[in-house]
């Protein structure tokens, strides 16, 4: 784990999001859970040193922000935004297998120490938000306060978690740093409204849902991008091309790699986004 601030932790060097704690006088503020289990049981062990677990915040619902959730279950609320529960728990049509199994397979070939910790399916608790919010919702834990702003593009139930008392927003997928934009889920109007947003916060760190930790200078080049995206998919309808015409053209795969873990998913980065920008861009 990586230390940001004098109380708050993250794991960037890891397969699936960065999941992340804040330590606070009255517990430990989980936001995501590790989709490895070695890495979650580590975390865990780490933050009931230094006391219980307040509260666990989903950032939003793919998998590998909630796929530890099931080791929470039973000891502290979870919070997420109102819409996650669309969504939770569902993996893309295109993996073509159950989320059990899915997982149970990530396990399996990337943690092999953690597979004696793995439920059965029948055991495993899929364990979605408790308390739920539409805009905004503002919560104490000791002498700390979590303001929870909904920024949605990503997906539609992305949230942010802003810490003052840290100087620290908690962006999740909304931010990518130095590793390739998922897109499968996006709306690029929204996803850019909320960068602007996250730009007016007075923070020294982001912490992203992958990647390292930036400041805020990396705001405008995640948004550019995005506008990169637009355009090289733009460009291609321009001159004619087909979704399948553009899929096969486009690619930004020399860019920078997949984030950590997943990079047998390059392929499939690239042809989602060209197709859900493509979808984007010919809607009238
Ligand atoms: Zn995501």
């Amino acid at each position: 784990m990586e230390k940001v601030t004098e109380n708050v932790y993250t794991n960037t060097k890891i397969r699936g999001c960065n999941p992340s704690i804040v330590l606070t006088t009255d517990g430990a503020v989980f936001i995501d859970t590790a989709q490895l289990i070695t890495p979650l049981l580590e975390m865990r062990n780490f933050a009931l040193k230094h006391g219980k677990i307040k509260a666990l915040i989903n950032t939003e619902s793919h998998i590998d922000h909630i796929f530890g959730n099931h080791w929470f279950a039973g000891e502290c609320p979870v919070i997420g935004h109102e819409k996650l529960s669309n969504t939770f728990w569902k993996i893309p049509e295109a993996f073509n297998m159950s989320t059990y199994d899915y997982s149970l397979d990530i396990i399996k070939r990337q943690d092999p120490e953690g597979l004696p910790f793995m439920p059965k399916k029948e055991d495993y608790i899929i364990n979605p938000p408790s308390i739920t919010f539409s805009d905004k919702m503002t919560f104490k834990s000791g002498n700390h306060t979590f303001k929870l702003h909904y920024t949605p593009g990503h997906s539609d139930a992305n949230i942010s978690i802003f810490v003052p008392e840290e100087r620290v927003v908690f962006v999740g997928d909304t931010v990518f740093s130095n590793c390739q934009i998922w897109f499968h889920t996006c709306d690029p109007d929204a996803l850019l409204s909320s960068l602007r947003f996250l730009s007016t916060l007075d923070v020294d760190y982001i912490i992203p849902g992958h990647g390292p930790v930036v400041d805020k200078t990396y705001l405008k080049y995640q948004a550019g991008f995005i506008y990169e995206w637009l355009s090289a998919v733009a460009y291609g309808i321009a001159k004619g091309w087909s979704k399948e015409e553009c899929i096969k053209n486009i690619s930004f795969a020399d860019r920078c790699p997949v984030d950590i873990g997943q990079e047998d998913a390059m392929e499939y980065v690239q042809s989602a986004n060209v197709s859900v920008i493509y979808d984007y861009l010919t809607k009238v």
